[in-house]
């Protein structure tokens, strides 16, 4: 059995057209691809406690990951636009929340096979493993130095 409904993470680098490409080489005959960029809050960034106004820049932070994510799907004349979806968030839930909304089947994610002192720091596609509503595909990307 082939996978009809696939959300591929992406985080807008230049990397993740290989886990886009794998998604569709996997996705089974008239299947439905989706992509999902999370953007993190600003104060999410900062440690939630920011003594200022943050709305003026997030919008700008919103704008800009639009237009990025955009010109990402330019070159995948199969994915349209209401296919790809940009929210705010953490990229674990925000992945997982979209998978259960589309009744996904599997998540695409890019991982760095990170080692060492990297690997302490965490990796989002681990984090998305953790409690996934799917199936959930690793795609081997050029590991951190
Ligand atoms: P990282 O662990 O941050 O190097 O990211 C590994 C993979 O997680 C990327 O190749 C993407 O598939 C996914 N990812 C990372 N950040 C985001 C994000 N903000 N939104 C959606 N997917 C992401």
């Amino acid at each position: 059995m082939s996978y009809q409904r696939i959300l591929v993470a992406i985080d807008l680098t230049e990397e993740c057209h290989a886990v886009v490409a794998r998604a569709q080489a996997i996705a089974g005959e008239g299947a439905i691809v989706r992509l999902i960029h999370v953007i993190e809050p600003m104060a999410m960034a900062f440690g939630g406690d920011v003594p200022m106004d943050l709305s003026l820049l997030q919008q700008q932070q919103f704008e800009q990951a639009r237009a990025r994510l955009d010109r990402f799907v330019d070159q995948y004349p199969s994915l349209t636009t209401e296919r790809c979806h940009l929210t705010y968030g953490q990229p674990r839930q925000e992945v997982h929340r979209m998978a259960a909304e589309q009744d996904c089947e599997l998540i695409v994610v890019g991982s760095h096979g990170r080692h060492g002192l990297a690997l302490l720091l965490g990796s989002t596609a681990n984090d998305i493993l953790h409690g996934a509503p799917c199936d959930v595909l690793a795609v081997r990307l050029k590991p951190d130095n």
